[in-house]
């Protein structure tokens, strides 16, 4: 049979069905919002309404529950969760942050947008974690906090990483947006370190367009976080703020989310239990299958966690295929379509991840704010190519990402995908 790649027939022609969570309840609750005419209700001086309105108040109580964690406060995305998580340790101008390079970029720049300088760790092998021993060997005097991912929806090693944190005196921020309703040893993922940040955007597990949730169970931080959400420096002296070392990054942004949004995403927490089990089942059937090819390794999740699978990950054995990943790849998106809502991506696989973050212009040049490259002229951290070699060998070479387990994905879709690999398989001859 013909690979596709080389002018064959596709395997499989017709798309695959839309991941789509909102319905009717979001419609309603849309609805209820717009007849209220109170679209949002926050206001940006000392009042009852600093706070937000009613559904906002509601979906962080809700969120609050859900993840039986003591303060949750929405923002309107993640990447606002994370910088203001930064701003709420303190952190300072030429300060260090170990963070991982293999993340979404906005992980990284949490740390620059308060002067402190991101250095990169390197990643587990198996689960693509931050990796403990990597995180020991970058620790300074000057580093204050650990910004680490759970990605792919796979939680951190907590243990090792928190003892780590606790014996240096590091913040730990868990950036948990690929990991809503991951667990780990019956905790979940967000709530594992000393802020952890939810993300409610389209491409997330559940959504509300845009949104983030940010969670703690510390007092001191939940107060910083919803000061600097809502203009802190506006009310610090209505709030009888004067001690200076309660002034600390008090400067304050608009990150607020508005009542619509809050209606859609309370909704939505209401169906991730299920979006979540029926996740995991198609993951399941699809390790298993893929893992049949002998050129594919399948995922490997820690001991004790229960993983989200933002992606399913999993691993290219160059060695066996007898060629680079890449062209392996490439033959089995050329077999499939692709799917409904996102026609305008290609096909849901890809090889690697995103480049890794310090090979980005911003680290290359060191160049973030203004012309004299400041924060990076505070420090004399480099940013190497080699400087993270796993991170670096999966994107180049090992890693396979894919999407096909979202739930709407039939049996038969998924053995569509299956017998796609199994195709290319087959008839590697024809890549070699
Ligand atoms: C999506 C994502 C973010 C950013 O989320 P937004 O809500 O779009 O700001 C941050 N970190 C990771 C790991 C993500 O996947």
């Amino acid at each position: 049979m013909k690979l596709a790649l080389n002018g064959g027939e596709k395997y499989r022609s017709h798309p695959f069905p839309a991941y789509n969570t909102i319905g009717i309840e979001e419609e309603e609750s849309v609805l209820r919002v717009l007849r209220s005419g109170k679209l949002s209700t926050y206001l940006g001086t000392w009042h009852d309404d600093f706070y937000g309105g009613p559904e906002v108040r509601a979906l962080e109580s809700e969120w609050c529950e859900y993840f039986g964690v003591k303060h949750a406060i929405s923002v309107n995305s993640a990447t606002s969760g994370l910088y203001a998580a930064v701003g709420a340790c303190g952190i300072s101008p030429g300060d260090e942050v170990i963070v991982s390079a293999y993340t979404m970029s906005a992980s990284a720049t949490a740390a620059l947008i308060y002067g402190a300088i991101p250095v990169f760790a390197d990643i587990e092998e198996d689960y693509y974690c931050l990796d403990v021993k990597s995180i020991e060997s970058k620790i300074t005097l000057k580093t204050k906090a650990i910004i680490i991912v759970d990605l792919f929806g796979q939680p951190y090693d907590r243990d090792m990483i928190n003892s780590l944190a606790k014996k240096h005196n590091l913040y730990v921020i868990e950036d948990a947006a690929q990991a809503p309703g991951a667990m780990l040893n019956g905790k979940f993922a967000g709530t594992l370190g000393d802020i952890g940040i939810y993300s409610l955007n389209y491409h997330k597990h559940i959504h509300s367009g845009e949104g983030g949730i940010i969670v703690t169970d510390d007092d001191t931080l939940a107060h910083k976080l919803r000061l600097i959400r809502n203009h802190a420096e506006a009310v610090l002296s209505a709030k009888g703020i004067t001690d200076k070392s309660e002034l600390i990054n008090m400067v304050g942004f608009n990150y607020r989310m508005t009542e619509i949004e809050a209606a859609i995403a309370r909704c939505q927490l209401k169906k991730l239990p299920d979006l979540l089990t029926q996740r995991l089942a198609n993951t399941l059937y699809l390790n298993e299958k893929l893992a049949q090819i002998p050129c594919i390794l399948p995922t490997q999740v820690r001991d004790g966690a229960k993983h989200a699978f933002y992606v399913h990950p999993l691993q290219f054995d160059k060695s066996v295929a007898l060629m680079h990943r890449n062209r392996f790849i490439d033959a089995v998106k050329a077999e499939l379509p692709p799917t409904l809502l996102r026609e305008e991506s290609t096909v849901l696989l890809s090889y690697g991840y995103v480049k890794p973050l310090y090979l980005q212009p911003l680290y290359q040049e060191r160049i973030a704010f203004g012309r004299d490259g400041y924060p990076f002229n505070l420090s004399d951290v480099t940013y190497p190519k080699g400087l993270c070699p796993i991170t670096e060998d999966m994107h180049y070479n090992r890693l396979v990402t894919h999407e096909f387990m979202r739930p709407g994905m039939s049996q038969s879709d998924m053995d569509d995908v299956v017998s796609a690999f199994k195709k290319v398989w087959e008839n590697r001859k024809e890549l070699l």
